[in-house]
């Protein structure tokens, strides 16, 4: 007898789990051919989804793990509006178009309330239409002067996977400067030999993935003044301040790195990463509204009027930008600089008592970069490599990622902290406590053993 057909959905005297669904295994391949009551199902794809690691212990991620009941509520709130839609939620819109200005003016952009730049899905869309705007510009002048437009290339250091994922998509030759020595990001110096007349662009990352350290946008744009003056090339700087973005002008504003040089054209930075929103937002901005070329931009209707837009995407949730907006007026300049300098100051105690255990050598400290840390093993046989070490911390649900630096470095491995807003000095000190009695584990259970050994 099938139970839930003749009981009401909602029979309080039903268990969950004595419910035929439950008894039997979810489907997997085909499309059930009845209904099921949703709290039923709710309840075993809630059991399926304890499988997952727990966000929160998730070191290795660079997004919003934690987030103020305020802000759930305004997601369920927007759960049905459509931003792309701005004549229908022409609110939803406004507030998208604040935070750009906001943005703008962040990142002192000279023009902050007049240029354009908009909301995208995250940094890896808007990487693509700082991209397109470059190659749009490139085009342009080439074309403009009679000159071949065929071949165009972009210069820039140990990028995020989103550049290469723009090189190919839109044929662009990716040249990425490789990492030698002890570099840990992009090396001006090394520019002359990288950049041609065919730059479309450089871009400069404040905030390198493998390494957490900003590069040297300043040195970058200067270096790219000394070619222009040699060569006449004039190559505009996107800077992909994915995560520095939201951290530098809280944390470190004496960094020179973004509209305050003159080569920076446009900058992108993901809202749900040291933007504090939740998952789902990224910013793109542009110097003014002549470094976006117009072909690009579509125009939708907007109150009776048009609304310029620019993105790749077309239906997209409007949550995540009502929670931006949300959080620049909640926290503003001095809640946010406050998150991000007590994440700094618990990156560099964390740093210091990592590098007091022994067989770690600090790689990056947690100064001068991302509120983050990372360090590699010392030379010798210690009884574990650090992927030993993730697994061990793994057991306590700590997700901390280990792996090789990019090519040509990829020699040494290192294992990362990013520290982020929800990882009190508390929760820190566990996870140190943890690997504490991680390596007293090793030491009398060796993982891995020299290569001579017969063990
Ligand atoms: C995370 C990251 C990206 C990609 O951003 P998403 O918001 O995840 O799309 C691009 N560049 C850098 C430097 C990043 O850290």
């Amino acid at each position: 007898m099938a139970l839930h057909s003749i009981k009401p959905a909602q029979d309080l005297t039903e268990d969950i789990y004595d419910d035929p669904i439950s008894v039997a295994h979810l489907s997997k391949f085909i499309m059930p051919a009845t209904s099921t009551p949703p709290h039923v199902i709710a309840q075993m794809i809630t059991d399926e989804l304890m499988l997952d690691g727990n966000a929160k212990q998730n070191f290795a991620t660079f997004c919003s793990t934690w987030l103020e009941p305020e802000i759930h509520q305004l997601m369920d709130l927007c759960i049905d509006k459509n931003m792309i839609d701005k004549d229908e939620y022409p609110q939803t819109a406004e507030l998208e178009a604040r935070c750009v200005h906001m943005l703008a003016a962040l990142w002192n952009n000279p023009k902050a309330g007049t240029t354009l730049g908009c909301s995208t899905t995250g940094s890896s869309e808007a990487a693509m239409l700082g991209g397109l705007a470059m190659k749009w510009r490139w085009r342009k002048a080439r074309e403009a002067a009679g000159l071949n437009a065929q071949k165009p290339n972009l210069v820039c250091g140990p990028v995020q996977i989103c550049w290469h994922k723009f090189a190919r998509y839109f044929d662009v030759e990716l040249r990425e400067m490789q990492l030698e020595g002890n570099e840990v990001g992009m090396n001006p110096d090394k520019l002359q030999q990288y950049v041609d007349e065919n730059t479309i662009g450089v871009v400069a990352t404040l905030g390198v993935t493998y390494t957490c350290v900003y590069e040297p946008v300043k040195a970058i744009c200067e270096t790219l003044d000394q070619i222009q003056k040699a060569r006449g090339w004039d190559i505009p700087v996107h800077v992909d301040g994915a995560s520095g973005g939201f951290v530098a002008p809280f944390v470190q504003p004496e960094i020179e790195w973004d509209f305050r040089l003159e080569r920076v054209k446009s900058i992108n930075a993901s809202g749900h990463k040291f933007g504090l929103a939740p998952l789902g937002v990224g910013w793109v901005v542009w110097r003014s509204k002549e470094e976006l070329p117009e072909e690009l931009i579509f125009t939708v209707d907007y109150l009776g009027g048009n609304m310029p837009t620019f993105t790749l995407n077309f239906s997209r949730p409007g949550g995540q930008i009502v929670s931006q907006y949300f959080l620049l007026l909640r926290l503003g300049f001095e809640g946010y600089r406050k998150i991000h300098q007590s994440c700094m100051n618990t990156a560099q105690w964390m740093a210091k008592e990592i590098a007091g255990m022994g067989p770690f050598e600090l790689f990056y400290d947690g100064k001068g970069g991302l509120p983050a840390l990372s360090y590699t093993l010392k030379q010798g046989d210690h009884g574990f490599s650090l992927y030993d070490l993730s697994d061990r911390l793994r057991m306590r649900g700590w997700q901390i990622a280990s792996y090789p630096l990019p090519e040509r470095r990829q020699h040494t491995v290192i294992q990362r902290i990013m520290v982020r807003h929800g990882l009190s000095k508390d929760l820190a000190s566990l996870l140190i406590r943890d690997i504490k009695s991680a390596l007293a584990f090793f030491k009398n259970t060796p993982a891995s053993r020299p290569s001579f050994s017969h063990g």
